[in-house]
């Protein structure tokens, strides 16, 4: 057997699905000099044991292009490798019984459509016609996937693993790393104990941790943050049925079923609502078993009765059938039902492919390629964002907080995937200090990155509860309302969970001018829009820069992006001697609104609020009631607006006295979606829809905040490059003609008859008085002209609406009104 060596260019921790891919695909990169180690045996954690879907629906652009590529790549990997992967495209039927669902499945239709992902719609008689065990009682409507495949999960992941030993990569079994070392915030190699039993150390600069449910405490070790939970897993399988036949997959979300026949046999698979978390530590818990390998966890029919009563009516043959095994196995779950992928913020060289919430299989071939690009090339083949490890918030490797989470997080994966759905378990973690008085005056809270956030205010009476749908929701008046009030009076909004950080000293203007693409260097007080850009010209972040003092500023971001920014900076910091510190708990952020605002901060605070006084872009501190605030005259809504930064401690104070003043005003709280439904009418484009790290500051139309003049900043040659090319797309404000149709994103667009990508946000213009979206179309040597003169439609649920197209914001084109 060959000998570990004692140094290698990455290695790779565990051997599932994930650890193999990573290997295959860093192997074919031309990483030949790659090590997996893998504690037992390959796939022995939870790969051997999948039901071996592979399924392309998913919910999102990004998410469809990696699970297409899966698909695409099992299907050719026998013949590559010679390991029998029984990967068969028999199709995939998803049936409906809600008329939500049925939406919900035409408009994942449609994403699926945008990436040449062959879809049918197909009706209940077709389905029974596709599948003749199925019971169509109830079923309104369904889809049909026919690439979409099944598969032997451990026979793809050996093939993976002889892909990479054919490219080099070494494989190394029963081996258990111990520990990762690192000095100065990088990576230097990991320490393991061999199969002999003997310690032992490689050297390397890249570590990726593909631990599966170890992952968490694998990477607490190391002080990385890895936010994930094992839970129990669930499927039975019949003995062999007479006359079974050759089937599709079928999905029955509605009953948190899927059904997979193989060899005769039918196996039912579960997504209950209330999941059983499993492998807890802590508490007089041990956590998983040292000696854990190919185990299953014990039986639970009681658990599991709700899913078989319901099998037992959709597909009659289970009310003969013998049961031939009823399998329980753990599975690691996330706190938002997405994996992780990326390189972990606060140690360099530690990468991680982990949590995939039961679509390991399907998922580790397009994640694997993802992150090998990702790796050799420093920068995210295409936008990652929704699978991105800097999403995850410090506080969630929580394991209580983990706990509770996925006991919902497995089931919501078959439930209703309605917009603006909110968890219910795990709440409360990150509160505004007005969080209370926002509840008593109506607020109904969503949650981001652990951030109760007021999301709209119900009236008095009306229940302060969410009925989600795909048509117009319970609080569609509440937010037009509030819209309103913000378009022609004054509103308030809490934006307390805006992430702040403090950059201070000798070099912070050098630093930052090294890293915006606006010029830094300006006035005390100012307020600069700004873009981090990477060197493609992508748009790592879009963030407002206060210039505090000489030597300090005021970074702030999206609270949802925080850790993605704070890494960004700190791994550009080199040499220069700025300290980069996360401020958000020490000071609240406390909006007013709209062309009354004016009126109303005059009434809280002596200051002069006129435009020689404070004009728009600057902030300086004001007394606010008994208080004190810094006042920044900035807007996301296209108003005339102050945001009031406030400590802690005195904000409800300072809340009291906004109520106060704007009481005759007719101030009117107005919660995030009232926030977004303006800005998209605005067209201010929001990061991780609109724009992202693999779309251009120039196709955004952000071109404004790069300076041409200065120097040298990271991106500026793209910048130029682009210019002097031609921009190939650009991003489009739409609105819909008809006024009843909604937006969320995602839908198509359509240009003279042709589907173009996705409508990257979307929601209400109620001033406008239709949805509004946003979206690239493609434009390479065309002019604005040609731009506005072709047709436009956009796709929901699979209908054609015909969509009004501009290249300068619908609302307030001139910004007369935010610089009134
Ligand atoms: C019942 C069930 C049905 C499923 N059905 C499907 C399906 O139909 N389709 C689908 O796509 N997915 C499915 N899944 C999910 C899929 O099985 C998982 O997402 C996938 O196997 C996870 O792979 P992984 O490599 O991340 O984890 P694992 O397979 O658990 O691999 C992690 C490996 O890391 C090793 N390891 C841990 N710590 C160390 C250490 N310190 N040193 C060295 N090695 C270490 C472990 O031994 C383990 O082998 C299902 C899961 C279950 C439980």
């Amino acid at each position: 057997m060959a000998e570990i060596p004692r140094q290698a260019r990455a290695v790779i921790i565990g051997g599932g699905v994930s650890g193999c891919s990573v290997a295959y695909h860093l192997a074919k990169m031309g990483w030949t000099d790659v090590v997996l180690l893998e504690r037992k045996q390959l796939t022995s954690g939870t790969t051997w044991h999948a039901a071996g879907l592979i399924g392309q629906l998913r919910g999102s652009a990004n998410m469809t292009r990696l699970a297409k590529y899966s698909a695409d790549l099992y299907v050719k990997l026998a013949a590559e490798t010679g390991v029998e992967t029984g990967m068969r495209q028999v199709g995939s039927i998803s049936v409906a019984l809600t008329e939500a669902r049925h939406e919900e499945l035409l408009r994942q239709a449609t994403v699926a459509r945008i990436f040449d992902v062959e879809v049918h719609e197909i009706s209940p008689a077709v389905a029974k016609a596709k599948y003749p065990h199925l019971n169509i009682d109830g079923v309104v409507g369904a889809v049909a996937l026919p690439l979409d495949g099944q598969c032997d999960p451990a026979n793809i992941a050996m093939a993976l693993a002889k892909g990479a030993r054919m490219r080099g990569a070494q494989i190394f079994e029963h081996t258990r790393v111990t520990g990762v070392t690192k000095a100065a915030g990088r990576v230097t190699g990991v320490d393991y104990i061999g199969a002999d039993g003997e310690p032992g150390h490689i050297a390397t600069d890249v570590v990726v941790n593909c631990g599966g449910m170890w992952g968490r405490d694998l990477a607490e070790a190391s002080g990385v943050t890895l936010p994930l939970h094992a839970c129990e897993h669930f499927y039975l399988v019949t003995e062999p049925v007479e006359g079974l036949g050759h089937l599709p997959v079928l999905r029955v979300p509605d009953e948190c079923a899927y059904y997979k026949s193989d060899a005769g046999k039918m196996m039912v698979g579960a997504f209950e609502p209330k999941a059983k978390p499993w492998g807890m530590t802590g508490w007089g818990q041990t956590g998983i078993r040292d000696d854990f390998m190919f185990d299953t966890l014990p039986e639970d029919w009681d658990h599991f009765q709700p899913i078989l009563e319901h099998a037992m009516n959709r597909l009659p043959l289970f009310q003969t059938a013998g049961i031939h095994t009823f399998f329980n196995g753990p599975e690691s779950f996330t706190p938002d039902d997405r994996y992780y992928l990326g390189e972990a913020p606060e140690l360099g060289g530690y990468w991680i492919a982990a949590g995939y919430n039961s679509v390991g299989i399907a998922g580790s071939g397009g994640a694997g390629m993802a992150l090998a690009h990702w790796i050799t090339e420093g920068e995210a083949p295409f936008d990652l964002w929704e699978v991105d490890i800097r999403r995850a918030q410090p506080f969630q490797r929580n394991r209580s907080y983990l706990k509770e989470r996925v006991s919902e997080t497995l089931g919501l994966l078959y439930a209703d995937h309605f917009p603006y759905r909110q968890v219910v378990t795990s709440r409360g973690v990150r509160r505004s200090p007005i969080h209370d008085h926002l509840k008593a005056r109506g607020a109904v809270f969503g949650e981001v990155a652990g951030w109760e956030r007021a999301n709209w205010f119900a009236n008095e009476g009306q229940e302060q509860e969410y009925h989600y749908s795909w048509k117009r929701q319970n609080w569609f008046d509440n937010q037009r309302a509030e819209h309103m009030a913000v378009r022609e009076g004054v509103g308030f909004f809490d934006m307390t969970s805006f992430g702040k950080i403090r950059v201070e000293g000798s070099d912070a203007c050098r630093f930052l001018n090294r890293v915006s693409s606006a010029e830094m260097d300006v006035a005390t007080g100012r307020i600069v829009y700004t873009m981090f850009l990477n060197d493609r010209g992508g748009i790592e972040a879009d963030l407002t820069v206060t210039r505090l003092s000489e030597t300090a500023y005021l970074l702030v971001v999206p609270g949802a992006t925080l850790q993605r920014n704070l890494a960004w900076l700190r791994s550009h910091l080199g040499d220069d001697f700025a300290v980069i510190t996360d401020m958000t708990a020490a000071e609240s952020v406390l909006c007013v609104m709209g062309p009354k605002s004016r009126d109303l901060m005059q009434r809280l605070s002596p200051a002069d609020f006129s435009n020689t006084a404070h004009p728009f872009g600057t902030a300086r501190e004001i007394e606010a009631g008994m208080g004190l605030a810094r006042a920044h005259r900035v807007t996301y809504v296209g108003e005339l607006g102050w945001e009031l930064y406030v400590a802690s401690d005195q904000t409800a104070h300072v809340f009291e006295a906004i109520e106060a003043a704007g009481a005759d005003l007719g101030l009117k709280l107005c919660g995030l979606h009232t926030l977004d439904s303006c800005r998209i009418e605005k067209a201010y484009r929001h990061w991780g829809h609109d724009i992202t790290d693999e779309d251009h500051v120039l196709d955004a139309g952000l071109g404004f905040t790069a300076s041409r003049k200065k120097p040298a900043y990271i991106g500026r040659d793209a910048v130029l490059r682009r210019e002097d090319e031609g921009l190939p797309r650009k991003l489009v404000q739409f609105r819909l003609a008809d006024p009843e149709p909604l937006l969320f994103h995602n839908e198509a667009l359509v240009r003279d008859g042709q589907i173009i990508g996705p409508v990257t946000s979307g929601n209400y213009g109620h001033f406008l008085g239709g949805a509004v979206g946003l979206g690239y179309v493609p434009c390479k040597g065309q002019s604005d002209a040609d731009i506005l003169g072709s047709a436009y439609e956009i796709e929901v649920a699979g209908q054609r609406h015909k969509a009004i197209a501009s290249l300068t914001p619908m609302h307030d084109p001139k910004s007369e009104r935010v610089r009134a």
